[in-house]
């Protein structure tokens, strides 16, 4: 079975297309029907398997969902928040969101990374938004000026889980978390689920699936 088949839309299809894409990887096979549905996830998956799509594209579909009801009411989010453990994979990861979102109306993506200057940031956060990715760092340093506010968050992806904690990011993401309200939906990716990164996802995760690949 092909894309549609996971219960993507046009505009998403339309981009899978554009892309060459013609058939779900294994993750993504297991992942984006349950993420679509809103329940938590644990992927322990690694680099090259497909992972971003498998989180990103059922985060869209929700977005695609939810601004259907809400027309010119649009919130002014972000409503998708990405945490990355590097500057480079945050720069991934928001390259794949606009690849798969460029058929959706204006969709809006916000990258925060460290080692930049924050006039640009700054500016990116007060506008509306709908997807931030973000390397924990530079976002708890804004969320601590006010100048990010997540309690529009519904989607909360982390990505590369074990290495944000060999980063040492595990307290500035369970303070990103407490930013976050409660009954958002948690999509966690990690090459293990072993030790501390397993315990932070007991902490961060509801009645998560678990998937392996
Ligand atoms: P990732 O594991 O997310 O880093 O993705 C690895 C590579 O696979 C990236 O270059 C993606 O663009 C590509 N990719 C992801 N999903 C598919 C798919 N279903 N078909 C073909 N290529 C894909």
């Amino acid at each position: 079975p092909g894309f549609g088949a996971l219960g993507l839309s046009e505009p998403l299809l339309r981009s899978l297309r554009d892309s060459g894409y013609t058939q779900p990887t294994t993750v993504q096979v297991q992942a984006i029907p349950a993420a679509i549905k809103g329940v938590d996830l644990m992927v322990a998956s690694s680099t090259g398997s497909g992972k971003t799509a498998a989180f990103m594209l059922p985060a869209l579909e929700r977005l695609i969902v939810a601004a259907r009801g809400e027309g010119k009411r649009r919130i002014q989010g972000p409503r998708i928040l990405v945490l990355a453990p590097t500057r480079e994979l945050a720069m991934q990861v928001a390259k794949a969101a606009s690849t798969y979102g460029n058929h959706m109306q204006g969709l809006r993506v916000a990258t925060i990374v460290g080692g930049v200057p924050y006039g640009y940031q700054l500016r990116a956060l007060k506008g509306p938004l709908d997807v931030l990715i973000a390397t924990p760092g530079r976002l708890l340093d804004h969320i601590g000026t006010g100048a990010a506010v997540l309690s529009s968050v519904e989607t909360l992806v982390l990505d590369e889980a074990d290495r944000m904690l060999d980063m040492g990011f595990i307290e500035d993401i369970e303070q990103i978390a407490e930013a976050i309200p409660a009954d958002r939906q948690t999509l966690m990716f990690s090459a293990t689920f072993a030790g501390h990164v397993g315990q932070l996802a007991q902490r961060l995760t509801r009645d998560a699936m678990r998937i392996e690949v």
